[in-house]
Order: C-alpha cells, then structure tokens, then sequence
C-alpha cells in the first residue's frame, strides 16, 4: 500500500466527477517537516505553533521564534503555511505558566482568549512570525474564535504589529492572510461582516465537534457520542459552507477527521475543497478521493437524512464496499 501512495504522491486528488480536493498538511515540530515532500502536501494547513512553547521548559524568546518559523517557511519552499497562534489552555498547559484551577479548562481561559486577555505573549508571537516572512507571504490564523469582536481585536493586534514593524524599517511580509479557527457552533452564525473581513476560516473539527455534541475529545466513554458522520453535524458543515460561499470566504477542515477516509469523502461530499492531516493521512484519503463519485456520496448521504437514520456511517460504508476497488 505504502507503495501504491507513493505513486499517487504528485497526482491530484480528483474525484471520478471531476471535484478536486486539495490536500494539506498538518504539522507543529521541526521533524515534521520533511513530510511536506514525502507526502505531496499542497502546504502546511495548520501549523500548531504551541508544541514549540510545550517542548521547553521557559518561555522561548522572540528571535529563537522568528528563527525558527523562518526555517518552516524555507522548508516549505513557497509553499504556504498557516501559522495557528499559540493554543494553550483546556489540554495544552505550559510547564512554567501558574496552572490556572478551572473547573472546566476546554471551555474555560484558552488559545485566543488568553492571547486577548493577556497580550504580551501573542504581540511577541506575531512579531517573530512578521521577522521570519519579511519579503515573503505570511499566513496567520486564531484558534477558538468564538465571536467576531475576538477576530476583530486579534486581527487590529496584527495590523499593529505590522505597522510597528514597518515604522522600525524592518521588512514587512509580502502579503498578509488573517484567518479564524471555526471550533464553537456560535461562531458560524457571526454577522456577515465577519466572513467577509477574515481572509479564511479553517474548521477545527476536533473542537468544533465536542461543543456541538456536548462530548469531550478525550473522553472514550462519549466516544460513540462524537460521530463525524452524524447528519445533524454534517448539515451543520453545509451551513457553514453555504455561509462561506455567500462571501466567497476560503473555508478549509483541519480536524483529525480530515485524515480518516470515510470522514474525509463525507467533508468532501458536504463542499469542502480543503481538507489538512497528519502527512501519512494524505495518501489513503486521495487514494479514497480518486476512486469516488462525490456527487454519488452525497445522494447517499442524503438516503440516510431522509430516511430518519442519525448517521450516514451505515450507508455510506455499505457503499463504499460495493465500489470496484
Ligand atoms: C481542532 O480542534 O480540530 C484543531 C485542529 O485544533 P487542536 O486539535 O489543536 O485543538
Ligand atoms: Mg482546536
């Protein structure tokens, strides 16, 4: 099978009615890296830039970080890279920051709420991330935006540093692409303004899924409860889409479910055009993509949702099955 991927590596994922997925990567460490050849990712889609702040034991400084993001984009070769602001909180908890004692950390003080809150260590992060572009693109997103005041104030944190940057004479990134994280319900029905100001929504749907269930990620007991496949979650991805087409807002999905074949022929079947997964995901899920009718998928999707069913899992898996290989 290894080999098989291999030789899909520079073909792209198209499905037998024509629709083209493009197929991104996930990635938050140096060694991750290498992957982006390997595994014929069109870019990084999520770059998770707090397992840099996880694996010391202070805070790093800022040049160190603007080396190091400056080494990301070299090895990516032109191709682009969203840096996701730093997602402390809720699982993720820095060795030297006081543990705040919450009684619920995944709903509670977290990612861009801590980055607004407390500014110093967000301003530092966008600083270093301007430093490392200077000259070439840069792509920043927010993690956990659950209003658009909160894109609103994070996006001017941005423009601010840029000025800044300016004003000090120093080199300024070619372009600038500001996005949000969709990963709570409330943020897919923000005013319009919203889709229209930020430059592209990318969907966590590891968190956006355990709020719109009530069922925590992490918890095996709730698991069944957690279902990608669910009509209701993926009428809701189709809403999300159809609002992002309205503004012609770039939406992209870089959940786990992005890298599992049946979830990703599902997301793809709803509208999504972007999918972003762990490199080794990349392989099995084209391989999925070029052998599918995604307008077929969807109809049996939709068998599912007029039949009553809570999940197209059933249906979907049966026809799957019946495919040639
Ligand atoms: C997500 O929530 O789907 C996501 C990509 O972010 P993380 O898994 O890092 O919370
Ligand atoms: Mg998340």
């Amino acid at each position: 099978a290894q080999k098989r991927y291999a030789s899909l590596r520079d073909l792209p994922a198209i499905s037998l009615d024509g629709q083209e997925v493009a197929l991104y990567m996930n990635a938050g460490l140096m060694a991750d890296l290498p992957s982006l050849e390997g595994s014929g990712a069109q870019g990084v889609g999520l770059f998770r830039t707090e397992l840099q702040f996880l694996i010391r034991n202070q805070m790093p400084k800022r040049d160190e970080l603007a080396t190091l993001y400056a080494r990301v984009m070299d090895a990516a070769k032109g191709r682009p890279v969203a840096f996701r602001t730093l997602d402390i909180g809720s699982d993720k908890v820095l060795p030297y920051m006081k543990p705040n004692d919450e009684p619920n950390p995944a709903m509670g003080w977290r990612a861009i709420r801590v980055g607004l809150d407390k500014p110093g260590v967000l301003r530092m992060q966008l600083q270093a991330l301007i430093r490392a572009a200077k000259g070439r693109p840069l792509t920043v997103m927010f993690p956990f935006v659950a209003e658009f005041s909160e894109f609103i104030e994070a996006r001017s944190a941005m423009l601010r540093e840029l000025h800044r940057e300016k004003s000090l004479g120093h080199a300024i990134p070619a372009t600038l692409e500001i996005g949000a994280m969709l990963e709570t319900p409330s943020l897919a029905y923000a005013p319009q303004d919203f889709f229209a100001m930020t430059d592209f929504i990318s969907i966590g749907g590891n968190d956006l899924k355990q709020f719109f269930f009530a069922a925590d990620r992490e918890n095996e007991r709730v698991r069944k409860r957690y279902d990608t496949l669910n009509i209701s979650f993926l009428s809701f991805l189709e809403a999300i889409v159809q609002r992002c087409a309205q503004t012609g807002t770039r939406l992209s999905f870089c959940g786990e479910d992005a890298g599992r074949p049946i979830e990703a022929l599902a997301l793809a079947a709803m509208g999504l055009r972007v999918l972003s997964m762990r490199p080794a995901s990349i392989g099995p899920v084209k391989a999925l993509l070029r052998r599918v009718d995604l307008g077929q998928a969807r109809a049996v999707i939709d068998e599912a949702r007029r039949a009553g069913e809570a999940s197209a899992r059933d249906r979907l898996t049966d026809w799957l099955a019946g495919l040639p290989q």
